[in-house]
């Protein structure tokens, strides 16, 4: 079956071109300026007045993340690449669970190939470290050629931290075997510090949250990585969800000598949120329990400079949504809530209003951050990530002269609130392809459980 997009500005690597794009079998085969007509094809899709962008990639989400034996996020593989697809997301990576302490790394990568069975999209796993010994290692090493796994999550701080003598092999192997090392960075010594002395003052409730994470958590650890990486001859390092300016200005430094791989991730909440919000009454500033915390109005500016300037690279979500009940029941100790919120929807929408319609970001940058740079640093470029021949047609259709009003009945995540519920974004989904095949018509999902594939990078 042939289908051809017809007269959309499509956004190509270098350059936004007026043109249509004819799919076959899942794949883009053609690029034609819209005046090649002739093309016989069995439907055809109008995007005139619309931008047709690369399908947008989530390098960072939780789906089905038990985080405690208390906690699992609401939303399972299937409902949140529902949610997702809606939103214009094409591809997900998601940052898998633990395991049992001492288990093997394959522990937890076949566990979420079953989890992950019913989604709507194509994803593909970071793997996640929770101890460092020779065999896993040699194991790490293997299934970043072997198993489609080219990227692996080391933490600084919660149940598994790494130690530094870990983080340097860790560096050392990833770099040996072509994969990258994603770290999420917080001292866990400062934040111990801090989060004790709040306690110690009966400081429980959530306004005093962020400050039990300091942004020198995050810029210290995001600091030492990268000192690290440069020690080990540029190993590949990519920070996770990075919220602090601290954390940019020792990234500059990075760059400023040499280091090219270097990648950095923020997420939507912390481009468009703040530490205003855990003002709010407890009950309310719950909602916002996160680690790292939402940042000041400062670092909000710095990142959005960063972002502009490709100081950072790609903008994920972190999408861990817990329900109301449960993060309200922070409210008086915000170590009791679950941490985490939902976005992998809203992040597309938000993101062209935030950065192409408020801050000029052209469009061909917008799909770096949004697709291509993920694309690239996680080892399935070209097959997602761009408009090119031969590529996967996935495709996001953006009507930019529609606007989209968010309210509960519009935004699919099974948890019963969204950060952003106001949210009125200044252009809507229109269309949405996977491999070719039409998944989300306007407000309507129409794709297929189970139609997603494991993404080998
Ligand atoms: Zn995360």
């Amino acid at each position: 079956m042939k289908t051809r997009i017809r007269g959309g500005n499509v956004v190509l690597e270098t350059a936004c071109k007026n043109a249509d794009i004819i799919i076959e079998d899942g794949l883009i085969v053609a690029i034609d300026s819209p005046s090649d007509a002739g093309v016989d094809v069995d439907v055809e899709v109008d995007a005139t007045g619309c931008i047709v962008f690369p399908g947008f990639i989530d390098p960072h989400t939780h789906m089905n993340l038990q985080q405690s034996a208390k906690f699992r996020a609401a939303d399972d593989f299937y409902s949140g690449t529902i949610a997702a697809a809606l939103g214009g997301t094409t591809a997900i990576i998601d940052h898998i669970g633990f395991s049992p302490a001492g288990s093997p790394l394959m522990t937890s990568i076949d566990n979420y190939h079953n989890l992950a069975k019913d989604a709507v999209i194509d994803y593909g796993f970071h793997g996640v470290i929770q101890h460092v010994d020779d065999a896993i290692i040699a194991e790490l090493k293997d299934i970043i050629k072997n198993e489609g796994v080219s990227s692996f999550k080391a933490y600084s701080t919660y149940g598994f931290p790494a130690n530094d003598q870990d983080l340097l092999r860790l560096l050392a192997a990833v770099k040996e075997a072509g994969g990258v090392l994603t770290v999420h960075c917080e001292n866990d010594g400062i934040t111990k510090y801090y989060n004790d002395m709040f306690v110690a003052a009966g400081k429980t409730e959530p306004r005093y949250f962020p400050q039990s994470r300091p942004n020198i958590a995050e810029a210290e650890t995001v600091g030492r990585l990268i000192d690290w990486a440069h020690q080990l001859g540029d190993a590949p390092a990519y920070i996770v969800h990075t919220s602090a300016r601290q954390s940019l200005e020792r990234v500059r430094l990075a760059r400023q000598r040499g280091q090219k791989n270097v990648f950095v991730e923020t997420c939507t909440q912390y481009l468009t949120l703040d530490e205003g919000l855990y003002q709010a009454e407890p009950a309310c500033a719950a909602r916002y329990i996160m680690a790292p915390p939402l940042r000041s109005l400062a670092d909000q500016a710095a990142l959005w400079q960063a972002l502009l300037d490709g100081t950072i690279q790609t903008v994920g979500t972190d999408h861990c949504p817990f329900m109301l009940a449960e993060k309200q029941l922070g409210s008086a100790d915000y170590r009791q809530a679950p941490g985490g919120i939902a976005g992998v929807q809203e992040r597309p929408l938000i993101m062209y209003t935030e950065a192409v319609v408020k801050r000029a970001m052209p469009l061909v940058d917008f799909a770096k951050v949004m697709s291509t740079n993920a694309a690239k640093i996680f080892n399935c470029y070209p097959q997602k990530g761009a408009i090119k021949v031969g590529s996967d047609a996935d495709l996001t259709i953006i009507n930019p002269a529609k606007p989209f009003q968010f309210s509960a009945d519009r935004l699919h995540s099974n948890c019963d609130y969204s950060p952003y519920c106001d949210y009125r974004a200044a252009a809507s989904i229109e269309k949405v392809f996977s491999k070719g095949k039409l998944i989300v018509d306007g407000d309507q999902f129409v794709g297929a459980r189970a139609a997603g594939s494991f993404l080998k990078r």
